[in-house]
């Protein structure tokens, strides 16, 4: 990972004989999208019983914890904890009593209406606990009912949907949700489809994930997406689906293509690893550039450097080696020392740099100082030449849809020419990939946001001027 970026996981569970397995080996398998604080919540169809912790999934759930949280559904988070809140009180699944019983909720993404949302309820004296914007689904289930008109509910849906499309109903902006009711689990995804989620099954267990590699960790099928504005209801009568709010306008995170969504997952319609070698072969059509061979950042440049690799006819190496024990580093007061924190995850390979002229091939380049180490250590180890290639555009706008990105003015893109980011990281040449390649990468890039790379935006956000797409 070149920076930091930060942004969850999730995983259901329903019908299963210990579903807190399930939960535990789903979401262990999401763990690279959140590595702070990991959430286990279950039902026996009787209570709903939860275990929180702080840390990677193996290491913080021991063998006790699911003991004591036996069931046949489940949800489960992982996430990565802002500074104010180290693993505490908003990590998920949040659980409130409610009118329909104790509730429990995980979500992917970010409402853009969560402040003026969460003043009017704190208005209205309805107690919040927490400080993040999840809670407010669960807050609102008990404010109100709606059926929009076109829907027609199931008999057994007619207590717990009308509160749940009114909270909807109220919310803006990005989720992708996993509601644990006792007898039910409910899976939302907003109408413009920003996060991903996808359901699996194997033989009667359903299961929903934020990626097809969750499934594949428990042997299940993946089967397929929930569509945008898509509400699914699975409880022991049986499945159900409801569309109660649309949008012609979708806005897939293409981020998701970029970087964040493991390789060999299914996400929006894409094999990942399919779209990110486009990426690298669309980079290489447009490079003119002389070389030797070509170098990946590991794990995340890996597949766009194959597809630049095999479109140029020329060599992959191993010119970057990644330390796959790499924990916490301890936050240094000197430089020397802070660089020990890059040195600690990678190492550069001599026996393949000496002499050569390289292109290496990382995913993205946010603020650049990652990128300035690589290339010292590349040149350290005798490259001749060492020339930049990133798999994406510049990145110029923050993400207001669940994925913590740097201010603007942190941007590297924002404060410096291409010319003036190829000096700061010490390259002999700089290039990015196009947007329009970007967008050629993947079927419907008008379904896509790609705002980040763009500026242009697919949603207002309350209280910020942006320019909408
Ligand atoms: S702004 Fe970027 S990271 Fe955020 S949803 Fe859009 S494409 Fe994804």
């Amino acid at each position: 990972m070149p920076y930091l970026i930060l942004m969850c996981g999730i995983f259901g569970v329903f019908n299963a004989e210990h579903a807190e397995k399930y939960a535990f080996y789903g979401i262990y398998a999401l763990q690279h999208r959140g590595q702070e604080s990991v959430g286990i919540a279950v039902s026996d169809f009787e209570e709903i019983r939860l275990v929180k912790k702080s840390g990677l999934v193996l290491e913080a759930i021991k063998k006790e914890d699911l003991e004591a949280i036996k069931g046949y559904s489940a949800i489960a988070h992982v996430r990565y904890s802002t500074a104010g809140d180290p693993g505490g009180i908003n990590s998920q699944p949040l659980i409130r009593d409610t009118s329909l019983g104790r509730v429990g909720v995980v979500h992917n993404g970010n409402l853009v209406n969560y402040l003026p949302l969460k003043l009017e309820l704190e208005e209205e004296g309805i107690k919040l606990y927490h400080t993040s914007d999840t809670e407010l689904f669960l807050a609102l289930l008990d404010l109100g009912e709606y059926v929009p008109s076109h829907i027609r509910l199931h008999p057994a849906d007619r207590e717990v949907l009308p509160k749940v499309f009114y909270a909807l109903s109220r919310v803006k902006g990005a989720y992708s949700l996993l509601f644990l009711f006792k007898d039910r689990l409910v899976a939302v995804r907003d109408p413009m489809g920003f996060r991903p989620l996808l359901m699996g099954r194997l033989k009667d267990t359903v299961l929903f994930a934020s990626e097809s590699c969750a499934f594949d960790i428990l042997q299940a099928e993946l089967w397929r997406e929930v569509k945008p504005g898509e509400v699914v209801v699975i409880d022991r009568q049986g499945i159900r689906s409801y569309f109660p709010f649309t949008s012609d306008r979708k806005a897939m995170c293409i981020f998701e293509l970029v970087y964040f969504s493991k390789p060999e997952s299914f996400v929006f319609g894409n094999w990942v690893y399919r779209a990110r070698k486009r990426m690298g072969e669309l980079l290489a059509y447009e490079d003119q550039v002389e070389a030797d061979i070509v170098v990946p950042v590991p794990d995340s440049g890996l597949v766009p450097a194959l597809g630049y690799a095999q479109a140029k006819g020329l060599p992959l190496e191993l010119g970057l080696i990644r330390n796959h024990y790499v924990g916490r580093s301890f936050i240094e007061p000197t430089q020397e020392l802070r660089d020990i924190k890059v040195l600690m995850k990678l190492n550069a390979n001599r026996a393949v740099l000496e002499g050569k002229r390289v292109v290496v091939i990382d995913d993205s380049l946010v603020r650049g100082t990652t990128s300035k180490k690589i290339v010292a250590m590349l040149k350290r180890a005798g490259a001749k030449e060492v020339h930049m290639r990133i798999a994406s555009p510049p990145v110029v706008g923050p993400c207001y849809f669940g994925i913590d990105t740097p201010t603007r003015e942190e941007l590297i893109a924002n404060r410096m020419s291409l010319e003036d980011i190829r000096r700061f990281i010490g390259a002999d040449s700089l290039r990015y990939l196009s947007l329009e390649s970007l967008r050629a990468s993947v079927e419907s890039p008008q379904d896509y946001c790609d705002a980040c790379f763009s500026n242009l935006y697919p949603l207002e956000v309350e209280g910020t001027a942006l320019r909408i797409r």
